[in-house]
């Protein structure tokens, strides 16, 4: 297994994080640090997307209640983040990353317009993407953008970086009994007004399955240790049992419209029952390619298909598959504390050499130091406990 189930990301750098403390404008060492955090999540092989927002330069609602039409004031914002880009890029391709700049606003002296094919392209041939100019529509924002961009390039998940390490109760900055939720449903998010991303984008993430995780963009490692967790979480949920779980389908990908997409874009997966799973595709058309699939996939499970729903009947496991089962979630869940030990490893080399370099005091590395063992800790007992809960299912008869 790689340690990276993701095999194509987009990440949402919101222009604040630019910002840094000052709250406006690009703070270079701000800028350095995340482009070292770039070019070590390109290093682990993932394909990936880069949305930029603006915030840090312009507003369209905050220019526009200062008196500046709001369409014009939103095509502003929307310029703002080209600027953020290219100061990215410059940095990425100083680090040597390959990269690509595309607008939704043409802009031909220093971009390319944004095409779904092209930008597809770019990302098979080992290139960074990075989206520019959101939408290029008055009125969405990036998180927006990147919710829609994602959809389109068939990215499995958006990492959003925030202040924070990950969704709160309450802003956890006013708040000091704000407690950090582990996942959430998107339904939650919405009802809860929780702001992680607007709510048009998380509707539309919710509408087309998308997740959207969550990290702490001043931790050393944050993405890479997210992403080596959620491996280990998609890992162990196709991990077969003898109980009916949608989450079984998750990495199942169907040969349809030209494309190779995920099978929970294309039908809703339900378990009626403890020993059954439903899947009723969304376009009767595709009946034929996701049956095939599922044949193809490596489940071992037989597809019944009655001309309106493909029933996946799951049959009980036998002791010694039992045995095998917690054998093959135990060596799962290694392999993820490996992969997150990894990232500790390559994030404290790079403070140890900030430090050295005179870049950081000897308090603010070991600060850091402290920092990155504790991301380390809360992966670790996060990936135990999802070895637990998977434990327990298998064992259940
Ligand atoms: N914007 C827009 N359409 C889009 C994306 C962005 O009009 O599709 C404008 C909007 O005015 C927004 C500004 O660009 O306020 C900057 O984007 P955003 O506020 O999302 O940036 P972030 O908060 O991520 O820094």
């Amino acid at each position: 297994m790689s340690p990276l189930r993701y095999r194509r990301i987009v990440l949402k750098l919101s222009g604040e994080v630019l910002a840094g403390e000052r709250g406006f404008g690009i703070n270079p060492p701000v800028l350095d640090a995340l482009s070292d955090e770039i070019l070590a999540i390109c290093g682990t092989g993932v394909e990936l997307g880069l949305v930029v927002g603006g915030g840090n330069i312009l507003r369209g609602a905050t220019a526009s209640e200062q008196g500046t039409d709001r369409v014009a004031a939103d095509y502003m914002g929307m310029l703002s983040t080209v600027i953020n880009a290219m100061a990215l890029q410059d940095q990425l391709e100083r680090r040597g990353l390959e990269t690509r700049l595309l607008t939704a606003i043409r802009m031909d002296q220093v971009a390319e317009p944004y095409i779904r094919r092209r930008a597809v392209r770019h990302l098979e041939r080992g290139r960074v993407i990075l989206l520019a100019g959101g939408t290029g529509n008055p009125y969405f924002s990036t998180d927006t953008t990147a919710v829609l961009r994602a959809i389109e390039i068939g990215a499995e998940a958006i990492i959003k970086a925030t202040k924070v390490d990950g969704i709160y109760t309450a802003d956890p900055s006013e708040d000091p009994d704000a407690e950090l939720i582990e996942q959430i449903s998107y339904r939650e998010v919405l009802e809860q007004d929780l702001r992680v991303m607007d709510s048009t984008a998380v509707t539309m993430a919710k509408e087309n399955n998308l997740p959207i995780l969550v990290f702490n963009i001043h931790r050393a490692g944050a993405v890479q240790g997210i992403l080596a967790g959620e491996a280990i979480r998609n890992e162990l949920a196709t991990v077969r049992t003898g109980k009916a779980a949608p989450s079984l389908l998750d990495l199942v990908k169907v040969d349809a419209y030209g494309q190779q997409m995920p099978l929970n874009q294309l039908a809703s997966v339900t378990a009626p029952e403890p020993r059954l799973l439903v899947i009723s595709p969304f376009d009767p058309t595709q009946m034929a390619a996701i049956e095939k699939a599922l044949l193809a996939s490596d489940l071992g499970l037989t597809p019944a298909n009655d001309g309106k729903v493909i029933r996946l009947p799951i049959p009980p496991l036998t002791e010694e598959r039992r045995k095998d089962l917690v054998r093959v979630t135990h060596k799962i869940a290694e392999e993820g504390r490996v992969a997150v030990r990894n990232i500790r490893h390559d994030a404290n080399k790079k403070i140890h050499a900030s430090q050295k370099a005179g870049d950081m005091s000897e308090d603010e590395m070991h600060r850091q130091l402290k920092q990155v063992q504790d991301i380390t800790d809360k992966h670790i007992q996060t990936i135990d406990e999802m070895l637990a809960r998977k434990e327990k299912e298998v064992m259940e008869v």
